[in-house]
Protein backbone atom coordinates (compact mmCIF):
# COMPACT_ATOMS: atom_id res chain seq x y z
CA UNK A 1 0.00 0.00 0.00
CA UNK A 2 2.82 2.55 1.11
CA UNK A 3 4.75 2.94 -2.55
CA UNK A 4 8.46 4.17 -2.00
CA UNK A 5 9.31 2.92 1.75
CA UNK A 6 7.90 -0.52 1.29
CA UNK A 7 11.12 -1.66 0.58
CA UNK A 8 11.20 -0.83 4.75
CA UNK A 9 8.71 -3.30 5.87
CA UNK A 10 9.14 -2.95 9.80
CA UNK A 11 8.93 0.64 8.94
CA UNK A 12 5.50 0.49 6.99
CA UNK A 13 4.34 -1.94 8.97
CA UNK A 14 4.93 0.30 12.39
CA UNK A 15 3.15 3.34 10.58
CA UNK A 16 0.21 1.24 9.26
CA UNK A 17 -0.30 -0.06 12.49
CA UNK A 18 0.51 2.24 15.24
CA UNK A 19 -2.37 3.77 16.70
CA UNK A 20 -2.43 7.64 16.08
CA UNK A 21 -3.05 9.95 18.78
CA UNK A 22 -5.05 12.78 16.99
CA UNK A 23 -4.25 16.23 18.82
CA UNK A 24 -6.98 18.30 16.80
CA UNK A 25 -10.33 17.92 15.65
CA UNK A 26 -13.95 20.18 15.51
CA UNK A 27 -16.06 17.05 15.24
CA UNK A 28 -19.87 17.49 15.17
CA UNK A 29 -21.68 15.43 17.49
CA UNK A 30 -22.85 11.88 16.31
CA UNK A 31 -26.38 12.61 17.08
CA UNK A 32 -26.10 15.82 15.17
CA UNK A 33 -24.74 13.59 11.84
CA UNK A 34 -27.61 10.84 12.77
CA UNK A 35 -30.53 13.56 12.03
CA UNK A 36 -28.84 14.76 9.22
CA UNK A 37 -30.77 11.83 7.34
CA UNK A 38 -30.93 12.51 3.82
CA UNK A 39 -29.52 15.30 3.99
CA UNK A 40 -26.28 14.09 4.13
CA UNK A 41 -24.52 13.71 1.11
CA UNK A 42 -20.93 13.66 -0.81
CA UNK A 43 -20.71 17.53 -0.49
CA UNK A 44 -20.78 17.09 3.61
CA UNK A 45 -16.97 15.62 3.25
CA UNK A 46 -16.21 18.81 1.42
CA UNK A 47 -16.84 21.02 4.46
CA UNK A 48 -14.22 23.60 5.56
CA UNK A 49 -10.77 22.41 3.51
CA UNK A 50 -12.11 21.67 0.17
CA UNK A 51 -14.49 24.41 -0.11
CA UNK A 52 -12.01 26.80 0.13
CA UNK A 53 -9.90 24.99 -2.98
CA UNK A 54 -12.72 24.82 -4.66
CA UNK A 55 -13.27 28.86 -4.42
CA UNK A 56 -9.65 28.70 -5.20
CA UNK A 57 -10.31 27.27 -8.18
CA UNK A 58 -12.49 29.51 -9.29
CA UNK A 59 -16.15 28.52 -7.69
CA UNK A 60 -18.15 31.57 -6.74
CA UNK A 61 -18.76 32.11 -3.13
CA UNK A 62 -22.49 31.70 -3.16
CA UNK A 63 -22.11 28.63 -4.86
CA UNK A 64 -19.52 27.15 -2.25
CA UNK A 65 -22.17 28.22 0.71
CA UNK A 66 -24.80 26.15 -1.32
CA UNK A 67 -22.72 23.32 -0.66
CA UNK A 68 -23.55 23.21 2.85
CA UNK A 69 -27.25 24.13 2.70
CA UNK A 70 -30.08 22.12 2.84
CA UNK A 71 -31.55 23.80 -0.42
CA UNK A 72 -29.52 22.01 -3.47
CA UNK A 73 -30.05 18.56 -3.80
CA UNK A 74 -27.15 16.11 -4.67
CA UNK A 75 -27.89 16.34 -8.48
CA UNK A 76 -27.87 20.33 -8.12
CA UNK A 77 -24.85 20.26 -6.05
CA UNK A 78 -22.41 18.16 -8.28
CA UNK A 79 -23.22 20.41 -11.28
CA UNK A 80 -21.85 23.52 -9.83
CA UNK A 81 -18.69 21.09 -8.00
CA UNK A 82 -17.83 19.51 -11.12
CA UNK A 83 -15.73 22.28 -12.98
CA UNK A 84 -13.79 22.92 -10.06
CA UNK A 85 -13.30 19.52 -8.21
CA UNK A 86 -10.58 18.21 -11.86
CA UNK A 87 -9.22 21.44 -11.07
CA UNK A 88 -8.57 21.05 -7.00
CA UNK A 89 -8.53 17.55 -6.42
CA UNK A 90 -4.86 16.64 -6.25
CA UNK A 91 -4.18 19.16 -3.36
CA UNK A 92 -3.80 17.55 0.11
CA UNK A 93 -7.69 18.10 0.84
CA UNK A 94 -8.95 16.69 -2.14
CA UNK A 95 -6.44 13.64 -1.62
CA UNK A 96 -7.95 13.40 1.66
CA UNK A 97 -11.85 12.68 0.48
CA UNK A 98 -10.67 10.17 -2.27
CA UNK A 99 -8.40 8.07 0.30
CA UNK A 100 -11.60 8.08 2.08
CA UNK A 101 -14.24 7.55 -0.54
CA UNK A 102 -12.10 4.71 -2.09
CA UNK A 103 -11.06 3.06 1.12
CA UNK A 104 -13.74 3.52 3.73
CA UNK A 105 -16.52 3.39 0.94
CA UNK A 106 -15.30 1.24 -2.00
CA UNK A 107 -16.17 3.08 -4.75
CA UNK A 108 -12.24 4.54 -6.84
CA UNK A 109 -13.02 7.83 -7.29
CA UNK A 110 -15.57 10.91 -7.02
CA UNK A 111 -17.08 11.92 -10.51
CA UNK A 112 -19.96 11.96 -12.45
CA UNK A 113 -20.84 8.69 -12.56
CA UNK A 114 -19.94 8.00 -8.69
CA UNK A 115 -21.25 11.01 -6.88
CA UNK A 116 -24.75 9.07 -5.65
CA UNK A 117 -23.38 6.14 -4.78
CA UNK A 118 -21.01 8.02 -2.28
CA UNK A 119 -23.73 9.60 -0.86
CA UNK A 120 -25.69 6.15 -0.87
CA UNK A 121 -22.57 4.80 0.77
CA UNK A 122 -22.48 7.39 3.64
CA UNK A 123 -26.01 7.24 4.59
CA UNK A 124 -25.95 3.24 4.45
CA UNK A 125 -23.29 3.98 7.17
CA UNK A 126 -25.30 6.65 9.00
CA UNK A 127 -26.09 4.63 11.91
CA UNK A 128 -25.46 4.56 15.62
CA UNK A 129 -21.63 3.89 16.18
CA UNK A 130 -21.03 5.44 13.30
CA UNK A 131 -18.43 7.64 14.54
CA UNK A 132 -16.02 5.23 16.51
CA UNK A 133 -16.26 3.23 12.86
CA UNK A 134 -14.98 5.65 11.29
CA UNK A 135 -12.35 7.35 13.76
CA UNK A 136 -10.96 4.09 15.67
CA UNK A 137 -11.74 1.41 13.48
CA UNK A 138 -11.44 2.76 10.38
CA UNK A 139 -8.42 5.82 10.71
CA UNK A 140 -6.95 3.86 13.89
CA UNK A 141 -7.85 6.97 15.95
CA UNK A 142 -6.58 5.37 19.83
CA UNK A 143 -8.18 9.31 21.19
CA UNK A 144 -9.08 12.42 19.63
CA UNK A 145 -8.66 15.96 21.25
CA UNK A 146 -11.69 17.97 20.62
CA UNK A 147 -11.83 21.72 20.13
CA UNK A 148 -15.62 22.68 19.70
CA UNK A 149 -15.94 25.96 17.71
CA UNK A 150 -19.78 26.12 16.88
CA UNK A 151 -20.49 29.02 18.84
CA UNK A 152 -18.75 31.83 20.28
CA UNK A 153 -20.13 31.20 23.67
CA UNK A 154 -19.09 27.45 24.08
CA UNK A 155 -16.26 27.43 26.01
CA UNK A 156 -15.85 23.77 27.04
CA UNK A 157 -18.59 21.03 24.92
CA UNK A 158 -19.90 18.43 27.32
CA UNK A 159 -21.59 14.98 26.21
CA UNK A 160 -18.92 13.67 23.94
CA UNK A 161 -18.18 10.13 23.59
CA UNK A 162 -15.70 9.64 26.51
CA UNK A 163 -14.31 6.12 25.54
CA UNK A 164 -12.34 7.78 23.02
CA UNK A 165 -12.40 11.97 23.28
CA UNK A 166 -10.78 14.52 25.26
CA UNK A 167 -11.77 18.33 24.72
CA UNK A 168 -9.84 21.19 25.50
CA UNK A 169 -10.81 24.37 27.20
CA UNK A 170 -11.92 26.90 24.28
CA UNK A 171 -9.88 30.25 25.81
CA UNK A 172 -10.56 32.21 22.47
CA UNK A 173 -14.18 32.66 23.62
CA UNK A 174 -12.35 34.96 26.34
CA UNK A 175 -10.36 36.65 23.53
CA UNK A 176 -13.22 37.64 21.36
CA UNK A 177 -13.65 41.08 19.90
CA UNK A 178 -16.75 41.01 21.11
CA UNK A 179 -17.39 39.06 24.42
CA UNK A 180 -20.74 36.75 24.38
CA UNK A 181 -20.89 38.39 28.12
CA UNK A 182 -24.83 36.71 27.85
CA UNK A 183 -23.61 33.65 26.88
CA UNK A 184 -21.29 33.31 29.80
CA UNK A 185 -23.93 34.86 32.17
CA UNK A 186 -26.77 32.18 31.16
CA UNK A 187 -23.63 29.84 31.57
CA UNK A 188 -21.98 30.95 34.58
CA UNK A 189 -24.83 32.71 36.76
CA UNK A 190 -22.02 35.25 36.75
CA UNK A 191 -22.68 39.09 35.21
CA UNK A 192 -19.26 40.02 33.78
CA UNK A 193 -19.90 43.75 34.60
CA UNK A 194 -15.98 44.80 35.27
CA UNK A 195 -12.62 43.24 34.72
CA UNK A 196 -12.53 41.38 38.06
CA UNK A 197 -16.04 39.56 37.39
CA UNK A 198 -14.70 38.87 34.04
CA UNK A 199 -11.75 36.96 35.42
CA UNK A 200 -14.40 35.26 38.17
CA UNK A 201 -16.34 34.08 34.76
CA UNK A 202 -13.42 33.05 33.58
CA UNK A 203 -12.38 31.42 36.49
CA UNK A 204 -15.02 29.65 36.76
CA UNK A 205 -14.54 27.58 33.44
CA UNK A 206 -11.10 26.49 34.61
CA UNK A 207 -12.37 25.42 38.08
CA UNK A 208 -15.39 23.73 36.44
CA UNK A 209 -13.70 21.61 33.90
CA UNK A 210 -9.60 21.92 34.61
CA UNK A 211 -9.29 18.62 35.70
CA UNK A 212 -11.91 17.34 32.70
CA UNK A 213 -9.91 19.25 30.05
CA UNK A 214 -6.33 17.61 28.32
CA UNK A 215 -5.39 21.73 27.21
CA UNK A 216 -6.62 24.98 26.63
CA UNK A 217 -6.73 26.44 23.34
CA UNK A 218 -6.24 29.77 21.40
CA UNK A 219 -6.94 30.13 17.40
CA UNK A 220 -6.67 34.10 17.37
CA UNK A 221 -5.13 34.54 14.28
CA UNK A 222 -8.23 34.02 12.76
CA UNK A 223 -8.74 37.96 14.05
CA UNK A 224 -5.57 38.98 16.22
CA UNK A 225 -2.14 38.69 15.44
CA UNK A 226 0.41 36.14 17.97
CA UNK A 227 2.07 38.58 19.98
CA UNK A 228 0.83 38.91 23.34
CA UNK A 229 2.22 41.84 25.55
CA UNK A 230 1.75 41.94 29.63
CA UNK A 231 -0.38 44.84 29.92
CA UNK A 232 -0.87 46.40 33.62
CA UNK A 233 -4.48 45.15 34.98
CA UNK A 234 -5.45 48.92 34.93
CA UNK A 235 -5.21 49.03 31.50
CA UNK A 236 -7.17 45.69 31.19
CA UNK A 237 -10.09 47.32 33.56
CA UNK A 238 -10.35 50.39 31.88
CA UNK A 239 -10.74 48.99 28.13
CA UNK A 240 -13.30 46.36 29.79
CA UNK A 241 -15.21 49.30 31.66
CA UNK A 242 -15.07 51.29 28.49
CA UNK A 243 -15.74 48.93 26.28
CA UNK A 244 -18.73 46.50 28.29
CA UNK A 245 -19.92 49.21 31.21
CA UNK A 246 -20.20 52.19 29.25
CA UNK A 247 -20.68 50.65 25.59
CA UNK A 248 -18.18 52.77 23.90
CA UNK A 249 -16.00 51.57 20.40
CA UNK A 250 -12.11 50.38 21.84
CA UNK A 251 -9.00 51.99 19.76
CA UNK A 252 -6.83 48.80 18.73
CA UNK A 253 -4.75 49.01 21.07
CA UNK A 254 -7.39 49.11 24.43
CA UNK A 255 -8.99 45.79 22.46
CA UNK A 256 -5.28 44.52 21.95
CA UNK A 257 -4.69 45.20 25.90
CA UNK A 258 -7.93 43.81 27.18
CA UNK A 259 -7.16 40.16 25.18
CA UNK A 260 -3.78 40.19 25.66
CA UNK A 261 -4.60 40.56 30.05
CA UNK A 262 -7.31 37.94 29.11
CA UNK A 263 -4.90 34.99 27.52
CA UNK A 264 -2.25 35.88 30.59
CA UNK A 265 -4.85 35.02 32.67
CA UNK A 266 -5.38 32.07 31.18
CA UNK A 267 -1.84 30.94 31.16
CA UNK A 268 -1.81 31.71 34.39
CA UNK A 269 -4.41 29.35 35.00
CA UNK A 270 -2.85 26.91 32.83
CA UNK A 271 0.34 27.03 34.96
CA UNK A 272 -1.75 26.15 38.04
CA UNK A 273 -3.68 22.99 36.70
CA UNK A 274 -0.79 22.15 34.59
CA UNK A 275 -2.75 22.33 31.20
CA UNK A 276 -0.66 22.30 28.08
CA UNK A 277 -1.39 25.28 25.67
CA UNK A 278 -2.72 24.46 22.12
CA UNK A 279 -2.00 27.67 19.77
CA UNK A 280 -3.15 28.04 16.33
CA UNK A 281 0.35 29.27 14.10
CA UNK A 282 0.49 29.60 10.49
CA UNK A 283 -2.07 28.96 7.94
CA UNK A 284 -5.35 30.06 7.90
CA UNK A 285 -8.80 27.68 6.59
CA UNK A 286 -11.23 29.99 4.33
CA UNK A 287 -10.22 32.45 1.33
CA UNK A 288 -9.19 35.71 0.58
CA UNK A 289 -7.97 35.98 4.71
CA UNK A 290 -4.53 35.32 4.80
CA UNK A 291 -3.11 37.96 6.50
CA UNK A 292 1.01 36.40 7.20
CA UNK A 293 1.49 39.26 9.87
CA UNK A 294 -1.15 37.76 12.52
CA UNK A 295 -0.22 33.66 12.07
CA UNK A 296 3.99 33.55 12.79
CA UNK A 297 5.19 31.57 15.47
CA UNK A 298 7.97 33.49 16.72
CA UNK A 299 5.29 36.48 17.85
CA UNK A 300 5.12 33.86 20.82
CA UNK A 301 8.39 33.87 22.20
CA UNK A 302 8.00 36.43 24.75
CA UNK A 303 5.69 33.54 26.46
CA UNK A 304 7.66 31.01 26.01
CA UNK A 305 10.29 32.98 28.44
CA UNK A 306 7.76 34.07 30.80
CA UNK A 307 5.77 30.88 31.36
CA UNK A 308 8.84 28.58 31.49
CA UNK A 309 6.55 25.50 33.56
CA UNK A 310 3.68 26.09 30.58
CA UNK A 311 4.06 23.36 28.02
CA UNK A 312 2.87 24.94 24.44
CA UNK A 313 2.09 23.22 21.60
CA UNK A 314 2.61 24.82 18.42
CA UNK A 315 -0.54 23.60 15.74
CA UNK A 316 0.14 23.14 12.08
CA UNK A 317 3.70 23.56 12.00
CA UNK A 318 3.19 27.21 11.66
CA UNK A 319 3.07 26.84 8.05
CA UNK A 320 4.82 28.56 5.95
CA UNK A 321 7.21 29.30 8.69
CA UNK A 322 7.90 25.39 9.88
CA UNK A 323 11.71 26.77 10.19
CA UNK A 324 10.59 28.97 13.26
CA UNK A 325 8.62 26.31 14.57
CA UNK A 326 11.39 24.45 14.00
CA UNK A 327 14.09 26.69 15.89
CA UNK A 328 11.78 27.65 18.73
CA UNK A 329 11.40 23.98 19.39
CA UNK A 330 14.76 23.48 19.47
CA UNK A 331 15.28 26.63 21.95
CA UNK A 332 12.43 26.26 24.54
CA UNK A 333 12.18 22.97 26.35
CA UNK A 334 8.82 23.93 26.77
CA UNK A 335 7.87 24.32 22.68
CA UNK A 336 6.04 20.99 20.90
CA UNK A 337 6.01 20.48 17.22
CA UNK A 338 2.17 19.68 15.99
CA UNK A 339 1.84 18.43 12.69
CA UNK A 340 -1.95 18.58 13.05
CA UNK A 341 -3.89 20.27 9.14
CA UNK A 342 -0.49 20.68 7.82
CA UNK A 343 -0.25 17.01 6.26
CA UNK A 344 -3.42 18.26 4.14
CA UNK A 345 -2.52 21.94 3.70
CA UNK A 346 0.76 20.75 1.73
CA UNK A 347 1.68 17.06 1.68
CA UNK A 348 5.16 17.69 0.52
CA UNK A 349 6.07 20.41 2.69
CA UNK A 350 5.44 18.27 5.67
CA UNK A 351 7.25 15.42 4.89
CA UNK A 352 10.57 17.36 4.16
CA UNK A 353 9.34 19.33 7.68
CA UNK A 354 8.65 16.09 9.44
CA UNK A 355 12.70 15.58 8.17
CA UNK A 356 13.63 18.74 9.10
CA UNK A 357 12.03 18.51 12.76
CA UNK A 358 13.61 15.09 13.65
CA UNK A 359 17.30 16.25 12.45
CA UNK A 360 16.78 19.54 14.69
CA UNK A 361 14.12 19.33 17.76
CA UNK A 362 14.46 15.73 20.25
CA UNK A 363 12.00 13.68 18.96
CA UNK A 364 9.71 13.46 22.13
CA UNK A 365 8.34 16.74 21.40
CA UNK A 366 7.28 16.29 17.81
CA UNK A 367 3.34 15.56 17.64
CA UNK A 368 2.09 13.63 14.57
CA UNK A 369 -1.10 13.69 13.28
CA UNK A 370 -4.30 15.81 14.19
CA UNK A 371 -6.94 15.74 11.78
CA UNK A 372 -8.76 19.45 12.14
CA UNK A 373 -11.82 18.36 10.41
CA UNK A 374 -15.38 19.03 10.65
CA UNK A 375 -17.03 15.49 9.25
CA UNK A 376 -15.27 12.36 10.86
CA UNK A 377 -14.91 10.46 7.58
CA UNK A 378 -12.12 12.98 6.63
CA UNK A 379 -9.95 11.46 9.61
CA UNK A 380 -9.61 8.73 7.50
CA UNK A 381 -8.16 10.25 4.31
CA UNK A 382 -5.91 12.76 6.38
CA UNK A 383 -4.91 9.70 8.84
CA UNK A 384 -3.76 7.88 5.44
CA UNK A 385 -1.57 10.76 4.39
CA UNK A 386 -0.37 11.37 7.57
CA UNK A 387 0.86 7.74 7.79
CA UNK A 388 2.05 7.56 4.53
CA UNK A 389 3.79 11.09 4.51
CA UNK A 390 5.42 9.39 7.74
CA UNK A 391 6.81 6.70 6.39
CA UNK A 392 8.38 8.46 3.42
CA UNK A 393 10.17 10.97 4.93
CA UNK A 394 11.81 8.10 7.43
CA UNK A 395 12.27 5.70 4.67
CA UNK A 396 14.47 8.81 2.80
CA UNK A 397 16.02 9.66 6.19
CA UNK A 398 17.25 5.53 5.75
CA UNK A 399 18.38 5.63 2.68
CA UNK A 400 20.38 8.81 2.77
CA UNK A 401 22.20 7.23 5.70
CA UNK A 402 20.99 9.50 8.65
CA UNK A 403 18.59 7.13 10.14
CA UNK A 404 18.96 3.07 10.58
CA UNK A 405 15.60 1.39 10.34
CA UNK A 406 14.96 0.49 13.57
CA UNK A 407 15.37 3.83 15.10
CA UNK A 408 13.12 4.97 12.39
CA UNK A 409 10.33 2.65 13.43
CA UNK A 410 10.74 3.71 16.93
CA UNK A 411 10.31 7.37 15.97
CA UNK A 412 7.06 6.74 13.80
CA UNK A 413 5.56 5.18 16.70
CA UNK A 414 7.15 8.15 18.85
CA UNK A 415 5.76 11.02 16.80
CA UNK A 416 2.50 9.01 15.50
CA UNK A 417 1.27 7.94 19.48
CA UNK A 418 3.33 8.04 22.00
CA UNK A 419 4.65 11.53 22.49
CA UNK A 420 0.87 13.03 22.45
CA UNK A 421 -0.66 10.45 24.79
CA UNK A 422 2.29 11.40 27.18
CA UNK A 423 1.62 14.78 26.57
CA UNK A 424 -2.02 14.73 27.35
CA UNK A 425 -1.83 12.09 30.14
CA UNK A 426 -4.24 9.98 28.31
CA UNK A 427 -4.67 6.30 29.15
CA UNK A 428 -3.19 3.71 27.01
CA UNK A 429 -4.81 1.47 25.13
CA UNK A 430 -3.95 -1.98 23.11
CA UNK A 431 -0.90 -1.79 21.21
CA UNK A 432 -3.45 -2.24 17.89
CA UNK A 433 -6.94 -0.97 17.36
CA UNK A 434 -7.39 -0.96 13.33
CA UNK A 435 -10.05 -3.49 11.66
CA UNK A 436 -8.55 -4.31 8.62
CA UNK A 437 -9.01 -1.20 5.94
ZN1 LIG B 1 -8.54 23.56 13.97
Amino acid sequence: MLIFPDRYPRLCETAEQTPLIDTHEHLQEERDRLALGDRLDFACLFRAYLLADLVSAGMSRSDAEEMTADNLDQDEKWLRVAPFWDRARHGGYGRAIALTIREVYGIPDLNRDTYRDVTAAMRAQNRPGVHRRLIREKAGVSWYVLHHVGDAGTVYREGIDPAICRRVLGVNCFLRDSLPLDDFAARTGIRADSWEAFQAVMDWYFERYAADAVAIKNNCPYWRGLRFDDPPPERAAAAFEKRYVHGQALEPGELKALQDAAFHFCLRRAATHDLPVQIHTGYLAGNRNLDTDRIRPSDLTNLFVQYPHVRFDLFHIGYPYQGEIAALAKNFPNVHVDLCWAWIIDPYATRRALQTFIATVPVNKIFGFGGDVFTADGVYGHARIARWGTAWALARMIDQGYLGEGDAATIARMILHDNAREFFDLPSRPATLRSSS
